[in-house]
């Protein structure tokens, strides 16, 4: 993987693609991937944060911050949407978790 965000004070011009999205009863919710780019944690184990920035939604693995590694967030496109609540779902992102080994 050549994505790489470097630090939470600059804007990632690379992604990961589009985030994807169902929509709820409520409103739009975003699904994400259960595992970090680094395929070192699950993040719902280890702790997370996300966020969206301008049209992009971030995934932070708290862990791999904590341990200062370069590719501890998920970076998608949100093309402006804004989700109302987040579910954990690897479907439609398996593509990106099949380059990076489970820990
Ligand atoms: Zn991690």
């Amino acid at each position: 993987m050549t994505t790489r965000v470097t630090s939470s004070d600059t804007e990632a011009q690379q992604t990961h693609g589009p985030a994807h999205y169902r929509t709820a009863g409520h409103g739009h919710q975003v699904l994400v991937p259960t595992r970090c780019p680094s395929g070192l944690h699950q993040l719902s184990a280890t702790g997370y944060r996300i966020y969206e920035t301008d049209r992009t939604l971030h995934v932070t693995c708290q862990s791999c911050v904590t341990d200062d590694r370069p590719n501890h967030t998920w970076t998608f496109t949100t093309d402006g949407r804004q989700a109302e609540s987040a579910e954990f779902n690897n479907t439609p992102y398996a593509h990106l978790l099949t380059d990076t080994p489970l820990a």
